[in-house]
């Protein structure tokens, strides 16, 4: 038998097939983003048992982020994944203890502005940085940017900021990640921004970025406080991008249910588990998979994965 932790990576590798997303018009707005790349910065470690999947080991949790293109809006990133200031900010204790539960890897050519730099995209043209929660791996490349604008939704940093150092941090929340100017730059959403979703996006609150119909925030709570996926559509896929509702799709949609630990150390348990259940119902009721940012089946659609 192969070495368990090798036979979980291999997984990783093979699974290269791109699961198809069709387009939809069920949603309204006729506006189409022209691209939707999705890049990696970084990666920690994590069991593959605590991630929901079959497997024994421990797999790579690649910090996953999104460029999309607009027509006329231009460039915009979904999250930045890892950055190396992610290590600086959690050099201290009790920040530590996140470095030590998923030990990280973050090499200076991984860093999300080298990645981007790599795939010849101009820094100087993202328009903004819009921020699905504050997790380390979504938010530690925000330095990465410094005058970018910024877009998240006010009760995902707002509860947090209202904890003392410990609670923030059993929050996941490092706030030496969120940028010194960060209430400068950053486009608030309001909760009353958020409306009853229709089609496609039936039973999920959501909010239309562009006011096109190309790109929609959905609310997806449980994991972490203001948690967020979104819906992208270019003509040719409609992709639920739902970031970290789940980490692994084949055991959500098996229905296999997530492992004690894995369930405490989310924000909300039971609606985190509620999420996943109606993803379930979602893929079933449509025929169509979600895209989760940890999940391996995402893996075949960032080009520049590190070896
Ligand atoms: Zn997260």
């Amino acid at each position: 038998m192969s070495h368990p932790s090798r036979h979980a990576s291999n997984l990783d590798r093979t699974n290269r097939t791109v699961t198809s997303q069709p387009p939809d018009d069920s949603l309204p707005g006729s506006g189409r983003l022209t691209q939707v790349s999705f890049h990696a910065a970084g990666w920690c470690r994590q069991s593959a048992r605590l991630a929901g999947r079959p497997d024994r080991g421990s797999i790579r949790f690649h910090a996953v982020f999104v460029r999309i293109e607009h027509p006329t809006f231009g460039t915009h990133l979904i999250d930045t994944g890892y950055g190396p200031g992610y290590l600086d900010a959690i050099r201290g204790f009790p920040e530590s203890i996140l470095g030590r539960l998923l030990p990280t890897t973050i090499g200076p050519e991984r860093s999300p502005d080298e990645v981007l730099r790599r795939a010849g995209v101009p820094l100087d043209s993202i328009g903004s940085i819009l921020i699905s929660h504050f997790h380390g791996d979504h938010v530690g490349g925000l330095d990465r940017f410094p005058n970018v604008r910024l877009a998240a939704r006010g009760i995902a940093y707002e509860t947090p900021e209202r904890r003392g150092r410990l609670g923030r941090l059993m929050m996941g929340y490092v706030r030496e990640l969120v940028p010194s100017d960060f209430a400068e730059r950053v486009d608030r959403i309001d909760e009353s921004e958020f409306v009853a979703g229709v089609g496609l996006l039936d039973g999920f609150r959501v909010r239309d970025h562009f006011g096109d119909g190309s790109l929609w925030w959905v609310d997806l709570p449980g994991h972490a406080a203001g948690h967020v996926g979104f819906l992208l559509r270019t003509n040719d896929e409609a992709i639920f991008y739902v970031v970290d509702a789940c980490w692994d799709v084949p055991s959500t949609l098996a229905g296999r249910p997530m492992p004690f630990v894995s369930r405490r150390v989310q924000f909300d348990a039971r609606a985190y588990q509620a999420t996943r259940v109606r993803l379930k119902a979602w893929s079933e009721r449509y025929g169509r998979r979600p895209i989760a940012c940890h999940c391996h089946e995402t893996l075949a659609r960032v080009a520049d994965l590190p070896d």
